[in-house]
């Protein structure tokens, strides 16, 4: 749909300063109130009548980017309730993989164009961490305050205004954004929304993502995920982190293979589980890796000694040496699975593994039958009629096999006084899952920094 198409039910003269559409397409939720905001000079009390009551905390960004009672307010207010316009208010409507509440979980700040700023326009594709250029003007899209590097606010000032920096820097210009509204850049563009909606709207029907809850800084391992193919790419976006891609021909896993994995995110911490046998010789190996790493002459902590029956004057590295299964235990190897002991492993990586076997089931698997079963039998039993379940096997092995190093490497450090590692920062996954219903056709893994994009809340 184009643009006309998409405002063509607005009221003839816009309902305020600030509300013409015409000359900016794909304008945000946040960009309207932006502009309307700034060009109105409304004051403080007056920004209720906008449809937002409590304009003091409200989140303008996130109120504008789903269905909520400001948002309707908002769109009734300036007349623009038949339009289309709101549709392109969600970033889910941008994005080229389904994210569920990615973008809601927390506050997360505007990111805007240093050109499109001083119009006061700002589109939700901006927010997109995969996005890095303005589509219109070509300039690097920016997330922090270049005076005093603070995040961008998605909140009304002490004036009732957004989109100025508490430092007092404002690229808002209102000459600009009113009577030269038109030097606006509109048709730059059109173009290209055109061939980047198209490729994100099919692409996401195949697509999920799934990034863990404990982890806020998802945004450098979803950029990398959801990055568009070159043609879309309006500048050089710069380096993106690897992608571990799981997929190809293969043999799946025999039936309740899976039961082992569907045990983990549960209720209770899982501390000794049954899991394929290929996990065995992953985990000695990381278990050396990590112990080679630390000082060579560190004791044995007398604690660790009890619980894994190591020996108490031997070295660390000593007992590691002679016995690379010491934290795991593994027993009881029953055909395809050794049961071992994961008490070790970080636990929100552990939960992860869970939720993405869930993730899996609610995508790609049958419909749920309602069945009075346990959830781990649900679990095992809905990805059991996957095709292509090998690829999340293999993609929860190598999840679990850094989830153990981590949680390995913490115990360790911390039972030995040592200070946190400093080569390998802890890193936090996202998971994208390819494929249909019954058909799973490639899991896509991408680790990014466990960073926190440190908004307030
Ligand atoms: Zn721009
Ligand atoms: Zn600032």
């Amino acid at each position: 749909m184009v643009w006309a198409d998409i405002i063509r039910a607005r009221p003839k003269i816009p309902a305020a300063l600030g509300a013409e559409l015409e000359p900016y397409p794909y304008l945000s939720g946040f960009g309207l109130v932006q502009r309307v905001t700034r060009l109105t000079s409304l004051l403080p009390s007056h920004v209720s009548r906008l449809g937002f009551r409590n304009r003091k905390v409200v989140d303008v960004l996130q109120a504008t980017q789903r269905r909520s009672k400001p948002r309707d307010a908002l769109l009734r207010v300036l007349g623009l309730q038949d339009t289309q316009v709101a549709t392109y208010w969600s970033p889910e409507y941008w994005c080229p993989v389904q994210t569920q509440d990615l973008f809601h979980r927390q506050p997360r700040p505007a990111r805007r164009c240093p050109d499109c700023a001083r119009y006061g326009y700002h589109c939700t594709l901006f927010q997109l961490p995969s996005i890095t250029h303005c589509p219109w003007h070509g300039r690097k899209l920016e997330q922090h305050c270049p005076q005093c590097g603070h995040l961008l606010h998605t909140r009304f000032d002490q004036k009732g205004q957004l989109g100025r920096c508490a430092c007092g820097d404002d690229p808002f210009d209102a000459v600009l954004a009113s009577v030269e509204m038109w030097s606006f850049p509109a048709e730059h563009a059109e173009g290209w929304i055109e061939d980047y909606l198209s490729w994100a709207v099919g692409r996401r029907q195949s697509r999920w993502v799934c990034a863990p809850a404990y982890h806020p800084g998802w945004d450098e391992a979803f950029a990398a995920l959801a990055t568009p193919p070159a043609r879309l790419q309006v500048r050089n976006p710069g380096e993106a982190l690897p992608i571990e891609i799981f997929s190809g021909a293969g043999v799946d896993p025999a039936p309740r293979q899976f039961w082992g994995w569907a045990s983990w995110g549960g209720e209770r911490p899982l501390t000794i589980a049954p899991l394929p046998s290929t996990m065995y010789p992953k985990l000695c190996e990381a278990t050396k890796e990590v112990v080679e790493a630390l000082p060579d002459q560190l004791r044995t902590p007398f604690e660790l000694a009890q619980a894994h029956d190591l020996q108490p004057r031997a070295t660390l590295r000593e007992n590691v040496f002679l016995r690379p299964d010491c934290f795991i235990s593994p027993r009881g190897s029953g055909g395809s699975a050794t049961w071992l002991n994961l008490s070790t492993v970080e636990a929100g990586l552990a939960a992860f593994c869970g939720q993405v076997l869930d993730d899996t089931a609610a995508h790609l698997g049958p419909v749920r039958t309602g069945q009075d079963r346990s959830l781990q039998a649900e679990r095992s039993s809905a990805v059991d009629q996957i095709q292509g379940r090998r690829h999340l096997s293999f993609a929860l092995e190598s999840l679990l096999a850094v989830a153990y190093r981590q949680g390995l490497d913490a115990t360790l450090r911390s039972k030995l006084g040592q200070a946190g590692s400093p080569t390998k920062a802890r890193r936090a996954p996202v998971i994208e899952l390819v494929g249909q219903q019954g058909r799973l056709r490639a899991v896509r893994v991408c680790w990014g920094a466990r960073r926190d994009l440190g908004v307030s809340t």
